[in-house]
């Protein structure tokens, strides 16, 4: 039964349900095509080519075909043109733009790479074998330097409000009380630790501090 399903599959992969020259939509790929280039996409890209596609239709009967793409990061920049006027040509990236040019693909895996805890060692690994495009060193050194202000910006403000707040869920005001789980020192391999205290009342972290034996 599975192998008569294989075989329909195999037979009706690239026509569309009416019979007409509709390309369908379940794309199956050769085994000669499955190192392809892949990148990563934005809904709204997506939806931009898809209106590219439908003006161009309207006022040319050619087809698009890729003449050049080019891998930026995980952003694939597609050079389109038609087959029948060349000056229709379109430069297509699968990503949009932020406020400063630079995509926004790229920042979401920067964004994502340096929250993870991932080691850049890791991070070329998976890139390189998934083959999504990989983003350059100098690049996510820049990302990095800009995130960390961004960051500690963010904890200031975070911890301070936190704070006042402990201090208001205290009716008597004289004080409060943290909790804290600073068992590094048990340990004696731990040279370095992180340790976070929080507020008793409302569990909100008030501070961290980086001890080094
Ligand atoms: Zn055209």
């Amino acid at each position: 039964m599975e192998e008569i399903l294989d075989f329909w599959i195999r037979s009706n992969v690239n026509v569309s349900r009416d019979g007409s020259n509709f390309p369908s939509s379940y794309l199956q790929v050769n085994k000669g095509d499955v190192d392809q280039k892949l990148c990563i996409t934005a809904e709204s890209s997506l939806l931009n080519l898809c209106q590219i596609c439908e003006a161009h239709t309207k006022m040319c009967t050619g087809n698009f075909r890729f003449i050049k793409k080019t891998m930026r990061g995980h952003v694939m920049s597609v050079r389109i043109q038609c087959t029948k006027d060349k000056s229709h040509s379109y430069l297509w990236s699968s990503s949009p733009y932020l406020s400063n040019d630079e995509y926004l693909v790229n920042h979401r895996i920067n964004h994502g790479f340096v929250s993870s805890g991932m080691l850049p060692s890791h991070y070329t690994r998976f890139v390189n074998g998934s083959g999504i495009g990989c983003i350059d060193w100098s690049l996510r050194k820049k990302f990095i330097s800009t995130y960390k202000e961004s960051v500690e910006t963010e904890y200031k403000e975070s911890i301070k409000t936190a704070v006042h707040e402990e201090i208001a869920s205290n009716e008597d005001l004289d004080g409060i009380n943290i909790l804290t789980d600073a068992r590094h020192g048990w340990r004696k391999n731990a040279k370095d630790s992180s340790i976070v205290a929080i507020g008793e009342n409302l569990h909100k972290v008030l501070d961290c501090v980086h001890v080094t034996k």
